[in-house]
């Protein structure tokens, strides 16, 4: 087995980011650092070594989705100590990673799994399960600007985004409520598509990924995806 695969298999990383690991040399093979791309290894045989702890193949692969409160990254570790997702999953014995990323501000569901083949695999580019966010703006937002949106806007570095469905929930003054259905994953695409028509969202919840519904699922808990959830996912 390829020791990217392996890697990705045992829940250290998605197999593109364990690709990574291993061309930065912070992987070990019987006590001799790989940086060899494609490297074979024996999972019965070969010791194979993380950060000097030894890497185990998974044996039970998890799949869940987070209700991922604003407040936390949604990654497993965060370099200036914010709080991060994995404390809701505490009681996970296997160690998780979530899926694509959610800004600190953003609250919804959030996919974590320790299968990074399934991980690698949504998060590809090329991968275009659609999205769905509830956003809300601090002020009117007229029917000309949503059907712009919806044809696609340039953002912030000149990328124009894909053509995605929009829809008007309720409207205010100071308050529009709009559901907007992506299939693309750019970072914070969602806040940087309404600023490019100078909008601000205030509130950004993700409610759908593909026919994944979050549903009534407490905000800060989780759930195991069901048999049928996982089928469609992969
Ligand atoms: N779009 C955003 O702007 N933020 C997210 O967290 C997700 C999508």
């Amino acid at each position: 087995m390829r020791l990217q695969k392996f890697l990705a298999d045992a829940g250290i990383a998605s197999r593109r980011k364990a690709e990574e690991l291993i061309a930065a040399g912070r992987v070990e093979v019987n006590g001799k650092t790989i940086r060899e791309m494609g490297f074979l290894v024996d999972p019965e045989k070969d010791e194979i070594k993380y950060l000097n702890r030894v890497v185990k193949p998974a044996k039970k692969k998890i799949y869940l989705m987070l209700n991922k409160p604003a407040g936390c990254v949604s990654t497993c570790h965060d370099e200036s100590g914010r709080k991060t997702v994995m404390q809701y999953v505490k009681d996970v014995k296997e160690r998780l990673y979530p899926v694509g990323r959610l800004d600190f501000t953003t609250e919804g569901l959030l996919l974590m799994t320790n299968d990074g083949a399934l991980t690698n695999a949504l998060t590809h580019p090329r991968h275009n399960v659609s999205k769905k966010y509830l956003a809300v703006i601090d002020s009117e937002v007229t029917d000309e600007e949503l059907e712009k949106l919806a044809k696609g806007v340039v953002l912030d570095d000149g990328y124009k985004t894909a053509p995605c469905i929009l829809k008007l929930l309720s409207e205010a003054k100071d308050r529009s409520e709009v559901l907007c259905i992506i299939t693309e994953g750019k970072n914070r695409q969602v806040r940087r598509m309404f600023a490019a028509i100078e909008k601000n969202v205030c509130y950004l919840k993700r409610v759908a990924v593909g026919d994944i519904k979050l549903g009534n699922l407490r905000k800060g808990t989780y759930r195991m995806l069901t048999d049928e959830e996982v089928a469609y996912l992969k």
